[in-house]
């Protein structure tokens, strides 16, 4: 393609975005299509000319958007936000259009210095600990997702509890990891991965919110030290996925001190929140965690993948992912001045994704962003409301931010059958959970575009379903 042929495409492609973005109502909000209804509009084989930049946009609008989910659209209330703007969608291009790696200060300083400067401004935004600067021992990374940010805690968690024996001979069976039963399925994975082991996953009690109970928790690590296990791992939870559970950060925290166990906490969609001091409440005792993450891409107007990833001690989390082939041998490396990123993740390469974050914290102003997470939470708030004084409805739990999680009185065939007549009617998209074994809907609001009206309107239709 030549340099002209991308100016041209690239207007199309702007203005193709802008539109889509404008008028994304129109569409219905989950895709109505059934399996292979994509891929038989496809050619089987790869085209052995190259085809013009037109008849792809073409086969966008004719085949790939009608089957598409619009995550962006202001009446998507499903799983959590995975929003974006148009800062941050601007940032993702030029990233594309730079494409550079950033797995080494020496292979595009800007790259590391930007990420780690808006990290800090990240830590003084929601008023994190001053340990997880980058001016303390501890420091930020971008991290894709907070599934990498957890495995990689959990790492370097099991390495200092074991004085990195299992890096050195392999993992010896006894370790222990602790989270709730409300934790996200990734601590799982994460505890798979790291060869802990499911069985090794403890799950501790929570409370009539689904918020861990520390006292289970001290139970049990007391029970797994008497047995010979050796607890490595602690992770809360601020907004669980199901509910928006909260856990007990300062109690759990002062339980891990005690212990001498790492704590990792994870707010990959509430710790946005923080943005506004009136909720910082959330993060009550988060100078006692070892690690923290959250994900700017689900709340906070960052297109995916962007998770902020802190440590306290970033000693610990290098020295689990190092590794110096000949290949990598560089001056900055090796004076021990620079940030290399690649010992702070999981892969190698990397890119350069504080460029979208710089640019969405830069057009909203802190703010612009509080302003949104307020409207958001406001609005939850308020159709919490509603579900209490409706005789149809009642909530699960209440809300402590922008998930509402309710059923219909009549029980789990009911509201089963509401939420399926509201997807299939397009005009809104919500998802469920359980919880104490009841089917419940969620009604997660944080998309970039959703305002009152969209709210009132989904509410209309649920009260006219009930
Ligand atoms: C969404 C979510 C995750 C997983 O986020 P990814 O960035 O997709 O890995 C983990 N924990 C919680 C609490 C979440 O809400």
């Amino acid at each position: 393609m030549s340099a002209e042929a991308f100016r041209q495409h690239g207007r199309a492609v702007i203005d193709w975005i802008a539109d889509y973005l404008e008028h994304i109502e129109q569409h219905p909000v989950q895709s109505p299509l059934k399996p292979n209804d994509v891929r038989a509009q496809l050619p089987a084989h790869p085209p052995e000319r190259g085809e013009s930049f037109e008849q792809m946009l073409r086969d966008v609008n004719e085949i790939i958007l009608p089957g598409l989910t619009h995550w962006q659209s202001p009446n998507f209330f499903g799983y959590f936000p995975a929003n974006t703007s148009y800062p941050s969608i601007l940032g993702e291009l030029l990233t594309a259009g730079l494409g550079v790696q950033g797995m080494l200060w020496a292979t595009s300083p800007a790259c590391t210095e930007l990420e780690t400067h808006v990290l800090d401004w990240v830590v003084e935004l929601l008023d994190l600990p001053r340990e997880f600067r980058s001016t303390s021992a501890g420091g930020g990374v971008i991290q894709d997702t907070a599934s990498s940010a957890t495995l990689c805690a959990m790492l370097a968690a099991r390495e200092r509890v074991t004085g990195n024996a299992t890096n050195e001979r392999g993992a010896n069976g006894t370790l222990t990891v602790y989270t709730s039963q409300q934790t996200h399925s990734s601590i799982e994975k994460a505890a798979t991965i790291a060869g802990i082991g499911r069985a090794n996953l403890r799950l501790i009690d929570v409370d009539d919110h689904f918020a861990m109970k520390p006292a289970s928790l001290r139970q049990t690590l007391r029970a797994d030290r008497a047995a010979g296990k050796v607890p490595a791992f602690v992770c809360a939870t601020v907004g669980t996925t199901s509910s928006n559970a909260i856990d007990p950060v300062r109690e759990i925290g002062e339980i891990c001190r005690e212990e001498q166990l790492w704590l990792h906490v994870d707010a990959a969609m509430s710790g946005t929140a923080a943005l506004c001091p009136e909720f910082r409440h959330i993060h009550d005792g988060l100078e006692l965690a070892d690690s923290y993450c959250f994900n700017p891409h689900k709340w906070m107007f960052t297109n995916f993948d962007c998770d902020c990833f802190f440590v306290r001690d970033r000693a610990a989390l290098v020295r689990t992912l190092s590794i110096l082939p000949e290949y990598l041998r560089n001056t900055a490396t090796e004076s021990g001045n620079v940030i290399d990123y690649r010992d702070w993740q999981i892969p190698l390469g990397r890119r350069f994704r504080a460029l979208k974050l710089w640019f969405v914290i830069r057009h909203y102003g802190a703010e612009g962003l509080r302003g949104l997470v307020r409207e958001h939470i406001s609005l939850a708030q308020e159709f919490a409301d509603w579900v209490r004084e409706s005789d149809r409805f009642e909530l699960i739990t209440d809300p402590p931010l922008n998930l509402v999680c309710l059923r219909h009185i009549e029980g789990d065939g009911r509201t089963q059958a509401i939420l399926k007549s509201i997807n299939d009617s397009g005009r809104a998209f919500l998802t469920h959970t359980k919880l104490n074994d009841r089917y419940v809907i969620r009604v997660s609001i944080g998309g970039t575009r959703t305002r009152r009206q969209h709210v009132e309107a989904l509410w209309r239709q649920l009260r006219d379903l009930a």
